[in-house]
């Protein structure tokens, strides 16, 4: 696990806080964001989207860090990463 760290003007450092978006209409329910993300922040949708497959869903409890490991191995660029 690793954490990213970034420094402000003043030389503070702090930890980078992230959040995704997960296009209901491009995912096809393959888990593999589910499996890597290292914080556990995102999971199944027990709903069926309009193509027929449970989509992942993206918990948001501040734990994200952005690192785009989700982004990276899902097949269908289903998911956008934003830092804060
Ligand atoms: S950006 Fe990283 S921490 Fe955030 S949901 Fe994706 S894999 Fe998980
Ligand atoms: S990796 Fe992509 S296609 Fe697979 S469940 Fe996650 S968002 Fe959906």
């Amino acid at each position: 696990m690793f954490l990213i760290i970034m420094s402000d003007k003043q030389g503070t450092t702090k930890p980078v806080k992230g959040a995704i978006v997960i296009s209901s209409e491009l995912c096809k329910g393959c888990e593999l964001c589910i499996h890597f993300c290292p914080k556990n922040v995102i999971s199944q949708s027990d709903k069926l989207n309009a193509s027929g497959y449970l989509c992942a869903v993206f918990n948001d409890n501040g734990e994200c860090t952005g690192c785009a490991i989700c982004a990276l191995v899902c097949p269908e660029v289903a998911i956008e990463v934003f830092r804060g």
